[in-house]
């Protein structure tokens, strides 16, 4: 039987309706909650990354403020538009386009926003504070992955979980975040050194692909009935794919996301959310 598709367009619509509501609360109190998205440089794609992220925080009410910085701007040019961001009283969310042209250290750059309006939740602050199991601004692509699984109430309390990839980005806080109190999964986190990657994977309920390698997850990694959640975003001949062959495994899975449609829009939903949130911390 094929697997249950699980829709984060639907998923991600939702968490826009939460949003919008949290928004309105805001503006009863006439709070406005602000983004400022920072591009640096002209990459198309990230040009077409921020544009999707502005027009989704017009539709729920965020004000978005968008900062473009030349290719050729130093290191401290950049730091100093976040510094000013960071004072700037009416901005509450700070999002930095990654990657960074050549030249200009991504990860440096983060560690300028402040804590309290990192809504890509990745200054160690933040990254921190799941280590730490409170409360705080969670990364967006993980945090979209748990509320998929929320959604279509995929048990994760006891269930044994394979998390492929071990970025910052993705598979080390989603692990953190699968294995916290309350969400209670049994995590292993696995890389490109990890041995018998599909028998370990064969014996997971979950299985979570962050991989960047189209297609890697074939139905030899995955028990049948498990849940599998894709996370890459491949571009394969014009075409999204993710790191599951999808065609394959939902032959075999219970359920799986698909890409495009899956844990994608969930990221661009989760940072709508986690700005309102800035914005309620803040006020
Ligand atoms: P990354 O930083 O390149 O990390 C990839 C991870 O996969 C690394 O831990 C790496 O292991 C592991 N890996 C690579 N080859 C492997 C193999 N053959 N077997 C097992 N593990 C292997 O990538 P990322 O930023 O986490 O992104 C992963 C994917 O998710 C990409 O396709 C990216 O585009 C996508 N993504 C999607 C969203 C979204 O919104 N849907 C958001 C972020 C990222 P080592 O550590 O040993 O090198």
């Amino acid at each position: 039987m094929a697997a249950k598709v699980l829709d984060g367009k639907v998923v991600a619509a939702a968490v826009l309706d939460e949003t919008r509501e949290r928004v309105e609360a805001l503006d009863q109190r006439g709070i406005v909650p602000a983004l400022a998205t920072v591009l640096v440089g002209a990459d198309p794609a990230s040009q077409s990354y921020v544009g999707s992220k502005r027009r989704r925080a017009g539709e729920v009410g965020i004000r978005s403020v968008h900062q473009e910085i030349g290719a050729d701007a130093s290191q401290d040019q950049v730091h100093d538009t976040l510094h000013r961001l960071n004072r700037d009283p009416e901005i509450d969310g700070i999002l930095l386009q990654l990657p960074l042209p050549e030249g200009l250290d991504g990860e440096r750059a983060t560690l300028e926003i402040d804590p309290a309006k990192d809504v890509d939740g990745l200054h160690p602050t933040n990254l921190g504070l799941i280590v730490l199991d409170r409360p705080g601004l969670v990364p967006n692509t993980p945090a979209g992955c748990l509320r998929i699984l929320d959604y279509y109430d995929i048990p994760i309390r006891g269930a044994n979980v394979v998390v492929v990839g071990r970025s910052f980005l993705v598979g080390r806080p989603l692990a953190l975040l699968l294995a916290a109190r309350g969400a209670d999964a049994t995590v292993t986190i696995t890389h490109s050194r990890t041995k018998d990657l599909a028998g370990i994977a064969r014996r997971a309920d979950i299985v979570v692909a962050a991989i960047g390698r189209p297609g890697m997850i074939t139905p030899e990694f995955i028990r049948p009935g498990a849940t599998v959640i894709d996370v890459g975003i491949n571009r394969v001949d014009g075409k999204l794919v993710g790191d599951v062959d999808h065609d394959s495994v939902s032959e075999i899975a219970g359920a799986i996301t698909p890409v495009p449609g899956g844990v994608g829009p969930m990221t661009v939903a989760m940072l709508m959310r986690n700005t309102a949130i800035a914005a309620e911390m803040r006020h």
